[in-house]
């Protein structure tokens, strides 16, 4: 026999074994994915279920309001992400803008809540009021240059009343005559809550309590689910108040107004 055949039919043989040892890894590696991989979630369509974007404000550099060491941005990031974990027992879903301690401002904020398709937005904020520790509460601001400004209202309403069964909330819905970026901006119903004044002792002590903070998440989404349920809600009445009376709000605005010490005080002593 002529040793060169002999040994080209060997490495035949073991040409053809490699082929189907590899054809069978694969094949079990396939067989492997197939039964190990997490379920594909069923599909459905992005608006069959309600969707509101919490949105936590300040962030990162942007600390909002601070007292004692407590910063606002991150009693607003509590809330939300309370919210966020909240949301299938309202049969919602929240989309935050952020998950972290991180930059935002209010131009990236529509803009990222224009992209997910979503029914609601809704802002958290927390109020200050130097040298006026005793005034306290939670106020719900809407915009009337909201393209959906009657939707606003409504949305607003239902999350106040809700609120308004564990806290002291404003008995009015807050606009300010010039304007909150956020809300006028929104393409969709939008509102923002101020959950308390960080200048307060009592306000203080509830934000600084997550199970007050859950609270709160709870009642915010508890309206949100009125709202998107088409619930009775007794819409509240808009306050507007002046240029002047605007209380600090780092990131919020389109521009910042005039402060006048004076109007500010008054404005937040009558909320
Ligand atoms: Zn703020």
């Amino acid at each position: 026999m002529n040793p060169f055949r002999q040994k080209n039919k060997t490495w035949a043989k073991t040409i053809i074994v490699v082929a189907i040892l590899g054809v069978l890894a694969c094949a079990g590696a396939a067989l492997f994915i197939l039964y190990h991989r997490p379920p594909t979630p069923p599909a459905k369509h992005v608006n069959d279920i309600f969707t509101v974007i919490i949105d936590a404000g300040h962030g990162g550099r942007d600390e909002g309001t601070k007292y004692k060491n407590v910063k606002e941005k991150d009693i607003t990031l509590a809330i939300a992400r309370q919210a966020e974990a909240l949301a299938p027992q309202f049969g919602l879903r929240v989309i935050l803008t952020r998950h972290t301690d991180t930059f935002l401002n209010p131009v990236a904020r529509v803009g990222f809540a224009s992209t997910q398709n979503a029914d609601a937005y809704v802002a958290i904020h927390v109020n200050e009021l130097r040298g006026y520790s005793y005034v306290q509460g939670m106020q719900v601001y809407v915009s009337n240059k909201n393209p959906d400004f009657e939707s606003s209202r409504l949305l607003g309403s239902a999350v106040s009343q809700r609120l308004g069964a564990d806290f002291k909330v404003s008995p009015r819905l807050q606009q300010r005559a010039a304007n909150i970026f956020v809300l006028a901006d929104n393409l969709m119903p939008s509102i923002l809550v101020e959950c308390g004044f960080i200048t307060n002792p009592t306000d203080l002590k509830l934000l600084t309590d997550s199970t007050k903070t859950l609270l709160i998440a709870k009642q915010i989404l508890a309206g949100v689910s009125a709202y998107a349920k088409h619930a009775a809600i007794k819409e509240y009445a808009v306050q507007i108040s002046s240029p002047a009376s605007n209380t600090r709000h780092h990131g919020v605005m389109a521009s910042t107004p005039a402060r006048n010490k004076k109007g500010h005080k008054k404005a937040n002593r009558t909320a």
